[in-house]
């Protein structure tokens, strides 16, 4: 009998954790299990706000990814260009391939909501080597800074689009980057400006008032400015436009900008046919697209409606891992003619970093902040690297300066 092809797209957390727990339950000979991934690494997309800040090298933040699949998973470096669900065709850069059963997961994209100028002149927390790009951005304005005899201020100001998890994750790390690169660069402290730009009324929309207040003080005593209630509507390569009323505008000139104020799924969904909003499908119970049987799709690029509160669950990388545990689970049900479970995410808290030293969170219902809540996301950040590569990865990569 043909060995059914199991084709997974992207090695992120949702298609490694699809990955890993599929070698771990079939033998050798059950299926051809097929690994497609743009780069030969995994990065972990949880920490690169600190990548983006320089407090963790690019290197720290990923690890190859035949570390840690087994040698009968055949995995592909390539870049997925296009999926064709009807026809069964998965076309990359360097070939074809079909397939028995399909596992999208190919992650998230910054989104821009169409705001004029933000895709040309705003850096976005995407991936590593964008994460990479942000650090050096930020270190050539504070080196050209300092050679500049007819100096720029606006060369030191960093606007940060959006206080969510990641815009407030980033400038967690800038409060304690900014000081470093100061005497790197010989630049005096009060000529930096950090000022984070948020839409909605408040910071962290929707999350524990008293934990709020907590990050926006910690923040605020690290210098970081907030500008609260007030959109970006335009970037320039000078800085960007921000609504200040009915009819006010405030033009703020910055030598950069790091627009992180949400995601989208990977723009490849919207090629296919399959009905999705901002790139993310609607998927059944048991995480596949509706109307194809063959086709689960996990992590950023699915969407699940929390019924309790009748609003999607947010992107994050704890449901993608839990949604990969499942999605392989229900692969191997379908190959035993078995009937597939429904998903049902098990969230165990939300912590923010705050840098490397300070966080806010909920866990397991209790709240936390200071060290308490920073030495939890550490753990969670060692967990996944501990769900997916063992022992020997956690000690390789994981964070041990828990204190
Ligand atoms: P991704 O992790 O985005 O992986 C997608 C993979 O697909 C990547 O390897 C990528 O290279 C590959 N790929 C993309 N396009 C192609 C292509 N065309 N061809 C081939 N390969 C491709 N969530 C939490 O739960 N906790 C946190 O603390 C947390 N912190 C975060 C901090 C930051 C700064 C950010 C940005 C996000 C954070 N999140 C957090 C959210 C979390 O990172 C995402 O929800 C998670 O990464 C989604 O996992 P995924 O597997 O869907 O996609
Ligand atoms: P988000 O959607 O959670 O937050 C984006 C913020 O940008 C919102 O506060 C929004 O009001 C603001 N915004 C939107 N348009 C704007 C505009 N024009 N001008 C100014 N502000 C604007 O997105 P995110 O922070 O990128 O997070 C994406 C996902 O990743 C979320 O699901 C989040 O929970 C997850 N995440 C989790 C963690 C963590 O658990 N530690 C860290 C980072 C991200």
């Amino acid at each position: 009998m043909k060995r059914p092809t199991i084709l997974v797209l992207g090695a992120g957390y949702g298609g490694l954790s699809t990955v890993v727990n599929l070698q771990k339950s079939l033998g050798a000979n059950a299926a051809n299990i097929v690994l497609i991934n743009k780069n030969d690494y995994h990065y972990e997309s949880t920490w690169l706000h600190e990548a983006s800040a320089g407090t963790l090298s690019p290197e720290q933040v990923r690890y190859d990814i035949k570390d840690v699949i087994a040698t009968h998973v055949d995995f592909v470096q390539a870049t997925v260009e296009a999926i064709d669900v009807k026809g069964k065709v998965v076309t990359t850069n360097v070939g074809t391939h079909t397939y028995d059963y399909l596992v999208i997961s190919l992650g998230f994209e910054g989104e821009t909501f169409g705001i004029p100028g933000l895709d040309k002149h705003a850096l976005s927390i995407a991936n590593v080597k964008a994460a990479r790009h942000i650090r050096e951005h930020i270190e050539y304005q504070f080196a050209t800074w300092s050679l500049d005899t007819e100096k720029d201020d606006s060369r030191l100001t960093i606007i940060v689009g959006g206080a969510g998890f990641t815009g407030i994750e980033f400038l967690g790390e800038l409060g304690n980057r900014v000081p470093e690169l100061c005497k790197e660069y010989d630049v005096p402290y009060d000529k930096v400006r950090v000022l984070c730009v948020e839409a909605a009324p408040m910071v962290l929309p929707g999350f524990d008032d008293d934990l709020v207040k907590y990050a926006v003080s910690q923040l605020e005593s690290k210098g970081i400015e907030f500008s609260i209630g007030t959109p970006v509507v335009e970037a320039t390569e000078e800085g960007v436009k921000i609504k200040t009323g009915d009819d006010e505008f405030e033009f703020i000139k910055a030598g950069t900008v790091v627009w992180a104020a949400g995601v989208r799924g990977n723009r490849l969904i919207e090629e296919t046919g399959i009905e999705n909003m901002r790139a993310r499908v609607k998927v059944d119970k048991d995480l596949r697209a509706p109307g194809y049987s063959d086709v689960f799709i996990v992590g950023d690029c699915a969407l699940m409606i929390n019924e309790e509160i009748n609003r999607p669950y947010p992107p994050t990388a704890q449901i993608a891992m839990q949604q990969g545990d499942m999605c392989a689970n229900n692969i191997i049900a379908l190959l035993k003619g078995q009937p597939t479970e429904d998903f049902t995410p098990d969230i165990k808290g939300a912590i923010c970093s705050l840098g490397s030293d300070d966080a806010i969170g909920v866990a397991f219902g209790k709240k936390l902040t200071g060290k308490k809540a920073s030495f939890m996301k550490k753990v969670v950040d060692n967990r996944s690297l501990f769900l997916i590569g063992g022992v020997g990865l956690t000690l390789k990569k994981g964070k041990f300066n828990l204190l």
